[in-house]
């Protein structure tokens, strides 16, 4: 017997260490790897137990299997035990329960925490050749790990106000998803695969009519094919617009003005003015509290010598003010920004106004009530940043795991903490 420090080493109840042994796999060109095989057997209590029911059944024939489990300094590390089939009186012939692994399962359960919380934090590629596992072996982990969390837990009750986004996670035709945050909670409340009605339809089929008629506000992101089954199932819900997606098309209209005064610098051969514009191209594009001094100097230049520029500036800024301020205030602001832009005389801000006009009421709903900014803002570019790190996702569904684990609260605490 092995004794008590080993069932501390182990993280797992009702498993007897038998004896340990190294074992060595030869290896291409270089001295055999080492690996520590640790053989166990479930205790009185746990052994020979059905993995469906619990009840104990008769051993009908043994195997002996392995368990990857956490590595032994810097060893790979296996738990070897005999495995039994039982028969169940409910359930026939069937492979007994073990304390330490899932049914059918050839990792430990301590190695798949680990290897799903690790998963969450760093891109695939690497947590697979840090533990040693293959890229599919880790997505059946968190596939696992995130079923295993979602169970029992209804992610769609509570909803009140929402957003509903699509996303392309690839390039191809067919590589994009609906993903329906909670903006009250911050959280990623449902993901379907695909962009188009009919998936909207599925989460409004998970949510139920009784639950629908509970929501206030539904954001999209100017994406109108969403609109109508939004009115068809919620139809008291107020439709409103993100603000930080309002926010960004003002700034994208602002780069272009940038780019468009740049050039005719520079072809009226005064390239020196249009090099200092690119270099206040960050204070342009920040919000103004969060300027450096040097910023805030280059921006005062640009009020100086390039009128137009900063008056695209102001309008953008007085946009994410109105988001700020919210209520009557934000919506006179915004109607003020509005009408400022439309007769500017800038053809950005001109086409900007035009879209400001034509989604007034849902960017009224916002400011009277919709999600607040800085959550869904922070939340959407976490969700972005995942789908750019996990470019070695070859399936939505692995993808839709790792972003219900990561960003849908199923992601437990680190295993070390
Ligand atoms: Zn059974």
């Amino acid at each position: 017997m092995a004794g008590t420090v080993w069932d501390e080493v182990l993280d797992t109840e009702h498993a007897v260490v038998v004896r340990t042994y190294i074992e060595r796999w030869p290896r291409k060109d270089r001295v055999p790897e080492k690996v520590l095989i640790i053989v166990v057997e479930p205790d009185e209590e746990a052994r020979e137990r059905c993995p469906e029911c619990g009840e104990r059944g008769k051993p009908a024939e043994y195997d002996v299997v392995r368990w990857r489990t956490l590595d032994v300094h810097g060893k790979r590390a296996f738990l070897e035990s005999r495995l039994p089939r039982i028969i169940c009186g409910e359930h026939g012939k069937i492979t007994a329960a073990v304390p330490w692994a899932r049914h059918d399962d050839r990792f430990s359960r301590p190695f798949e925490e680990f290897a799903a919380w690790k998963a969450a934090h760093a891109p695939w590629t690497r947590v697979a050749a840090e533990l040693r596992v293959t890229w599919e072996a880790l997505a059946g982990i968190v596939s696992r790990a995130a079923a295993d969390a979602a169970a029992g837990l209804d992610r769609l009750e509570g909803l009140r106000r929402i957003g509903i986004d699509e996303k392309s996670w690839g390039k191809g035709s067919g590589k994009f998803l609906v993903i329906v945050t909670d903006h009250d909670a911050g959280k990623v409340a449902w993901i379907g695969e695909g962009r188009c009605q009919a998936t909207v339809r599925a989460f409004f089929k998970a949510l139920g009519p009784d639950r629908a008629k509970l929501l206030t506000h539904v954001s999209a992101d100017g994406a109108e094919w969403i609109h109508p089954v939004v009115r068809e199932h919620a139809p008291q819900a107020q439709l409103c617009l993100d603000a930080f997606h309002v926010v960004k098309w003002a700034g994208e209209k602002l780069d272009e003005l940038r780019r468009r005064t740049a050039g005719e610098l520079r072809a009226a051969g005064r390239g020196d003015e249009a090099a200092a514009l690119g270099k206040g191209m960050w204070a342009l594009r920040k919000d103004y509290a969060k300027l450096s001094p040097g910023q805030r100097g280059s921006l005062a230049q640009i009020a100086v010598t390039n009128k137009p520029l900063y008056k695209g500036y102001l309008i953008k800024e007085q946009i994410r003010e109105a988001f700020k301020v919210k209520g009557d205030q934000g919506k006179s602001l915004m109607r003020g920004v509005t009408a400022w832009a439309h007769r500017c005389r800038i053809p950005e801000f001109a086409k900007l106004a035009k879209t400001l006009s034509r989604y007034r009421k849902p960017i009224e709903a916002t400011l009277g009530g919709g999600p607040s900014n800085g959550r869904a803002e922070a939340l959407n570019s976490q969700v972005n940043a995942l789908i750019t790190r996990a470019r070695g996702f070859r399936s939505a569904a692995a993808l839709i795991n790792m972003i219900d684990f990561v960003h849908g609260g199923l992601c437990p605490d680190s295993p070390y903490a």
